[in-house]
């Protein structure tokens, strides 16, 4: 029988704001990366054959400005061949349910992300102690319980393709979450980060605000593992992306980002580990 799609018991719309929000980029002409609040959504595709793919589905109560999105992009009534998550934290998912019920497309993730797609698995709780500002603080108010959309979303493939988007590959970047994935095309070196790393403090409001551009590891308060995201970072950096847009904060390229990266990678845990918070003691060596 057909399971009915749910949010978690928790899920609720986040106030929280930047001054990003509404505003899309242009970062290739096939790659189109757009803010709704806090989080990027990105849009992959040509607009001359409206054959596209969305990445990630946005905060709470986000649908229908990612539907009029679509439709002024690609053209009224489009739709994407297929959703691909990052991850399945509530800001990557928020409105994910409407759109599976609007467009009836395919949802993908890595199968260790499933867990919390199917009802079964919650995040761990955020953490507000955790070193860092304002949004680190209003963390516990964020969803962490599992969404449930079992009949729609399935496993990404093994061999590393990535469905309806035949240059890129997926790779596995676990740390933020145990499924975290980031996509790479290896022909301009094009990389979706999702949350792997970011490019604005986002455990601090001020600059959630302001978008100022500064490499960090991924979100403090909802990171558990920081060994393996270091080992994450790591691997995204071997890659040498020529560009890299993340699931918070401005899209970044060049020299800035080549040399942004090495620093992350050097001094990891200096910049992303916070040097205090729940999931910190048991992994910070
Ligand atoms: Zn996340
Ligand atoms: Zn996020």
């Amino acid at each position: 029988m057909e399971q009915q799609m749910h949010y978690g018991s928790d899920y609720k719309f986040i106030p929280a704001t930047s001054i990003g929000s509404g505003v899309g980029i242009d970062v290739l002409p096939d790659i189109y990366s757009y803010t709704i609040q806090i989080v990027n959504i990105i849009l992959i595709g040509n607009t001359q054959t409206q054959d596209y793919v969305l990445i990630d589905a946005g905060m709470p109560d986000s649908a229908e400005e990612i539907i009029e999105l679509c439709n002024n992009r690609f053209g009224k009534n489009s739709r994407p061949k297929a959703i691909i998550l990052t991850h399945g934290h509530f800001d990557h998912v928020g409105a994910i349910i409407e759109l599976i019920n609007h467009w009836g497309v395919p949802v993908y993730a890595h199968n260790l992300e499933l867990p919390y797609l199917t009802g079964q698995k919650s995040y761990p709780e955020p953490d507000p102690t955790v070193e860092g500002g304002m949004v680190a603080k209003m963390s516990p108010f964020f969803p962490n319980e599992p969404i449930n959309i079992s009949d729609h979303v399935e496993k990404l493939p093994e061999d590393g393709s990535v469905p309806h988007l035949p240059e890129f590959r997926w790779i596995h970047t676990p740390g933020h979450t145990p499924g975290h994935i980031s996509l790479f095309r290896d022909r301009d070196r094009a990389l979706i980060v999702g949350d792997a790393f970011v490019t604005v403090k986002q455990e601090y409001l001020y600059k959630v605000m302001t978008q100022e551009q500064e490499i960090s590891g991924p979100p403090r308060y909802l990171t558990p593992d920081w060994s393996s995201s270091k080992q994450s970072v790591q691997k995204l950096e071997a890659l040498k992306p020529t560009v890299a847009i993340t699931g918070h904060g401005l899209p970044m390229s060049g020299d800035l980002l080549t040399n942004s990266l090495y620093r992350l990678v050097e001094h990891f845990d200096d910049i992303a580990v916070p040097d205090f918070g729940r999931y910190v003691e048991k992994n910070k060596h």
